[in-house]
């Protein structure tokens, strides 16, 4: 079986994020979206309320499973048996990011390959600091979120 990890902070998971993730389900047999602890700071949802809510958004889909994590990716991945680390291209910025990233990781283990997809030129500014920023403004955030994702906060203030 292919099974690949999304890692991310989804702070919040965007149509972005689900796109890359429906569009992985093609390559992969499944998919773990691993929210990440980010050491230095909280964020804005709390990590549990970003995976209880991404859980309910794919409770019907058996190949995708949501967990959070801490530490390092590339030793999330190899403790479950995942080969295929997956993630999304928007700009010239994430190229730079995502290739640091997969250098660093790919020295870290070789036996894990990221595998990145280019973002829908339609979705492609879509960010979760945009969207938070958003919020922040009492802007309404659903059209940036997939339609069926909900979280339990007053998360548009
Ligand atoms: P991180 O904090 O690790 O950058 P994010 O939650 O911001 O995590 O993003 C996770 C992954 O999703 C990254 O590979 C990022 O480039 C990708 N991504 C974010 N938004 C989009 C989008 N609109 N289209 C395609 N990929 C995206």
């Amino acid at each position: 079986m292919k099974k690949a990890i999304f890692p991310g902070s989804f702070d919040p998971f965007t149509r972005g994020h689900a796109d890359i993730v429906g569009r992985g389900l093609r390559l992969f047999d499944h998919i773990t979206i691993a929210v990440g602890y980010n050491g230095q700071k909280q964020g804005w949802i709390p990590v549990e309320e970003r995976v209880r809510a991404l859980r309910e958004l794919y409770r019907d889909e058996p190949r995708i499973s949501v967990e959070a994590y801490n530490g390092l990716t590339v030793d999330y991945a190899r403790q479950r048996d995942i080969h295929f680390i997956l993630r999304g291209l928007r700009t010239h910025k994430d190229y730079e990011y995502e290739l640091g990233m997969a250098d660093v990781n790919r020295q870290l283990d070789a036996d894990i390959e990221t595998v990145v997809l280019f973002t829908e030129a339609d979705l492609a500014n879509i960010s979760s600091s945009v969207v938070r920023e958003l919020a922040h403004f009492g802007h309404d955030i659903r059209p940036w979120l997939p339609e069926n994702l909900t979280y339990s906060l007053e998360i548009e203030n």
